[in-house]
């Protein structure tokens, strides 16, 4: 018998109710030792509410829709019942749970209803995923329905946190690192390394404790499992980044495209997308040009495919996404909408794993395989004058500016730090998740049009409301938007629909105001929507911690003016 999949939901209860970084590490450190080595992985994920490991490409394709009428069907509860609980709690989690409690319909007992065991709400998961073509969609539901059937209310919230993928419980990804490590042994710094190679902390907490030291101190980055992209925070100018980079540093155009991860092996590729999903059916012309052009047998690369109009000037990044994820008409695509790679990265080299030589040298390899394919321009300077040239050119070019590349830089996967800095000139946007939307008034009635914006609480990883918009989209995405939330919807409560936190758009605003309107004590000032962020996944999306640091900078600057 495994592991009862009721003290994995216990354990969340726990660490719910605690604030403390050391004692939930320590509840789960625990809680780990005590699994079977083929519970770990889906336990761990289970716990930071994934399903499946980051680098996969399973997914579970049921609509919260679906979930919905499943627990309606459960429990006998009415959309006025949903409406209540939901706003009780604000959260569908406890929403599910409280419905389950107060359950109108008997619960069947059979034979099979044995208490659920963590193994079997994965396999329940994974059959769910694997329900593919005509008649999956009935499929899923009855194994979600069975699954659902079986869990204690209890159990039920957590099933339905993991498919929502927002826990609430405040376990980052971080503080299950410092928890495999206490488990296992190892090092804080040996737990994230292995992360950093594996992309996935099911796959470390497995090495990890079955393994142990050794067992991480031997990880290697493996071909055809994607790690995360290392990312870029903001600087205000070219000044900036050359101060914080020592005096000198290298400036590369900052293309307004997406990000791609390239995986090459004896005559095999594979495409990953900035979120890790594999796109290569998307884009034969690149796997084409990698085949033909890069020198090495074995690779993992990276740049950005932009897609270019006429004259070869970048097009808006909106006719990208119109390529990425299309599997129909590909030729027709190619030539409607041409697309172009640049390279600036090399990770893994014939057998090697290059993140944590200098930048610099990785350049060095990059220029000795990447054949005909473009390398993102760039210079290496200390000249502030030139380096300001540089991103003029770039901007009057049609690009988004210049990310700044510190010399000396290892490759973080994952990470947002100071070894990339990008420059773009303009005043901040942010990437926010829509978590509800009210309907519209005249012209605008039939679509959800009114949008509520969040950023993440990295603490709690809870979706805060900072502000409300119906601006910035066409008629044409009001419409697609809509259908899409629709699918998200959790709940309707008087006019308001809640949905599954999913959508990531790009917001520009006027200001952040400090205002007790919304919990996260912030509110945005004329929001307006600048883009959908398809490329982002709501854990991708500007924290509360961004809101405040932005906001701190705006008093900053505002107090200089007041003083000058
Ligand atoms: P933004 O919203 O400003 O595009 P982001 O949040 O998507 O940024 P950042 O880490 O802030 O991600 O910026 C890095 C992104 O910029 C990369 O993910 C990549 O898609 C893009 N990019 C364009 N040119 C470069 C470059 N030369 N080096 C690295 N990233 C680049």
């Amino acid at each position: 018998m495994g592991t009862p999949f009721k003290e994995l939901a216990e354990l969340c209860e726990k660490l719910e109710k605690t604030t403390k970084r050391t004692t939930m590490a320590n509840l789960i450190s625990s809680f780990l030792k005590k699994l079977k080595p083929d519970e770990i992985g889906p336990a761990v994920r289970l716990i930071i509410g994934r399903i499946f490991p980051a680098w996969s490409q399973e997914t579970l394709e049921i609509s919260w829709r679906t979930v919905i009428k499943i627990i309606k069907d459960l429990t006998g509860a009415s959309n006025k019942d949903i409406s209540e609980a939901f706003s009780k709690t604000g959260d569908p989690g406890d929403m599910a749970k409280i419905l389950m409690e107060k359950r109108k319909r008997a619960k069947q007992t059979t034979l099979l209803q044995s208490p659920l065991i963590i193994l079997d709400v994965h396999k329940y998961f994974l059959s769910i995923a694997s329900a593919k073509g005509p008649g999956s969609k009935k499929k899923k539901e009855s194994l979600l329905y069975g699954l659902l059937s079986r869990a204690t209310p209890l159990e039920t919230k957590y099933i339905v946190k993991d498919i929502l993928g927002e826990m609430r419980h405040g376990v980052s990804e971080g503080l299950m690192e410092e928890a495999i490590a206490k488990a296992s042994g190892a090092s804080l710094e040996q737990t994230k390394r292995a992360h950093m190679l594996l992309g996935d902390l099911g796959d470390v907490a497995y090495i990890a404790l079955t393994k142990g030291v050794q067992g991480l101190k031997e990880v290697k980055m493996r071909l055809f499992h994607p790690i995360k992209p290392m990312l870029a925070q903001p600087a205000e100018n070219v000044k900036e980044a050359l101060k914080e980079h020592g005096g000198k540093t290298a400036f590369e155009y900052k293309l307004d495209g997406a990000r791609v991860q390239i995986h090459l092996k004896n005559g095999k590729v594979a495409i990953f997308s900035r979120r890790l999903t594999d796109v290569t059916q998307s884009l034969p012309d690149v796997v084409k040009l990698v085949l033909e052009e890069i020198k090495a047998d074995e690779a993992v690369l990276e740049g950005e495919v932009i897609a270019i109009g006429e004259e070869n000037k970048p097009l808006p990044f909106q006719h990208l996404m119109r390529r990425f994820h299309r599997v129909k008409d590909i030729e027709k695509m190619i030539k409607e909408i041409p697309v172009q790679l640049y390279l600036f990265d090399v990770l893994y080299l014939n057998g090697k794993t290059l993140i944590d030589e200098p930048y610099i040298k990785r350049w060095e390899y990059l220029e000795k395989i990447h054949g005909n394919i473009q390398l993102t321009p760039r210079i290496i300077t200390s000249d502030p004058e030139e380096a300001q040239s540089f991103f003029e050119k770039a901007k009057s070019e049609g690009h988004e500016g210049l990310v700044a590349k510190r010399l000396d830089s290892n490759y973080t996967p994952g990470i947002r730090g100071k070894k990339w800095l990008k420059i773009k000139g303009i005043l901040d946007t942010l990437d926010l998740v829509i978590v509800a939307a009210d309907w519209g008034y005249g012209r605008r009635h039939e679509w959800l049009s009114d949008y509520y914006l969040a950023a993440r609480d990295e603490k709690t990883g809870e979706f805060l409301v900072i502000g409300k918009t119906f601006k910035g989209l066409t008629d044409e995405e009001f419409k697609e938007i809509t259908k899409r939330l629709l699918e998200l919807k959790i709940t309707e409560v008087g006019g308001t629909v809640y949905v599954k936190p999913e959508i990531v758009v790009e917001v520009a605003f006027d200001e952040i105001q400090r205002s007790p309107k919304y919990k996260s004590g912030f509110a945005l000032r004329f929001a307006r929507i600048t883009r959908i962020r398809e490329d982002k996944s709501p854990d991708e999306a500007d924290t509360i911690e961004r809101v405040r640091e932005i906001y701190e900078k705006q008093f900053r600057s505002k107090a200089k003016i007041n003083s000058l």
